[in-house]
């Protein structure tokens, strides 16, 4: 349905995206992951025809995103970061004013209505003025934006930031009904929110895709390491510089500083090799540090992709 291919994105001397290629199945829940100026927003642009790359090419339903866009733009639904309300309309005005904008007619918008209310859950607000609402319903309202025209493809840019966890849950549910019968990417810069929603994961970093695949398989990527947390009183400098003579370490991490003195790292190391932990015990009796704590934990989903980042 989506298929992106060596996408890059320059502002000025910044590149906001590096070669990016990636495509979505139909009816598949696409989780975009990563951090904060990671470029989400700005893939998101390009595929909905907000912006033009500065290379590369994209289509969606095999509509090219240059040459075809007033194409796309009829075939998706776009929810951007800021949802695009006017505050001095009523949930109905502005919804018909989209509906309109949209080329629908006043039956074709009144049969949608029905549906959207229903499915958006903005029955209770239908005739509120959009300014009394509160961020949950601006977010529904929002939605029922974007599926007005019924399109196939919906694009959610951090659909749930700012929400409370009751908004949040109403918000994850609404998406994977949606998902029965449309595509579906969204963007996020937490983890769990892709966990929970997502069928294929695309992690993103400083403009690159860093790792793509189910969340089974990304699991499975996770489960290849282990990890040892180390507690042990010393200064965090000497600490570090003796751990980072590790030769089996994948990668060494601060966690915490504590107020009696005790400094803990994690060391990470590839599944089934005992070195590091041998080195370890080694470095300990070799610099007598006292130990609070030296134990092997999982190596989960959030640990791959903070090691991903990091080795970034
Ligand atoms: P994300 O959505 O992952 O937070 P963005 O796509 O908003 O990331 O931003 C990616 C990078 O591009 C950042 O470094 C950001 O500062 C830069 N950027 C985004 N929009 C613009 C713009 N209009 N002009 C200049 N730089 C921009």
């Amino acid at each position: 349905m989506i298929n992106i291919n060596n996408i890059c994105m320059h502002y000025g001397p910044t590149m906001a995206l590096d070669h990016v290629t990636f495509s979505v199945q139909k009816g598949e829940i696409l989780g975009l992951l990563g951090p904060n100026g990671a470029g989400k927003s700005t893939l998101m642009k390009i595929l909905t025809t907000f912006i033009y790359p500065s290379k590369g090419k994209a289509s969606i339903d095999g509509f090219d995103i240059l040459e075809q866009a007033q194409q796309v733009r009829e075939v998706v639904g776009y929810l951007p970061e800021n949802v695009p309300l006017y505050m001095d309309m009523r949930v109905d005005e502005y919804l018909t004013f989209v509906g309109n904008a949209r080329g629908l007619n006043t039956v074709a918008i009144k049969k949608r209505f029905d549906w959207l209310k229903e499915a958006c859950g903005i029955a209770p607000v239908w005739k509120h003025g959009i300014h009394e609402l509160s961020k949950g319903y601006r977010q529904r309202v929002g939605l029922a934006q974007a599926l007005i025209h019924d399109p196939k493809v919906l694009i959610l840019d951090e659909p749930t930031t700012g929400l409370d966890p009751m908004q949040i849950i109403g918000i994850r549910h609404l998406v994977k009904e949606l998902s029965k019968e449309k595509t579906i990417v969204f963007s996020t810069h937490i983890l769990q929110e892709v966990e929970v929603l997502a069928d294929r994961i695309v992690i993103i970093n400083e403009g690159k895709i860093i790792s793509q695949g189910t969340k089974q398989e990304l699991a499975e990527e996770a489960m290849k390491h282990r990890c040892h947390v180390l507690t042990v009183k010393e200064s965090k400098d000497n600490v570090q510089k003796a751990l980072s003579g590790l030769l089996h370490a994948k990668n060494i991490s601060f966690l915490d500083e504590s107020k009696d003195g005790f400094v803990t790292y994690e060391i990470e190391s590839a599944f089934g090799d005992t070195s590091a932990e041998e080195e370890i015990d080694r470095l300990n009796k070799d610099r007598n540090w006292r130990i609070r704590r030296f134990a092997e934990r999982n190596f989960n989903l959030e640990d791959m992709f903070i090691s991903l980042l990091s080795k970034q």
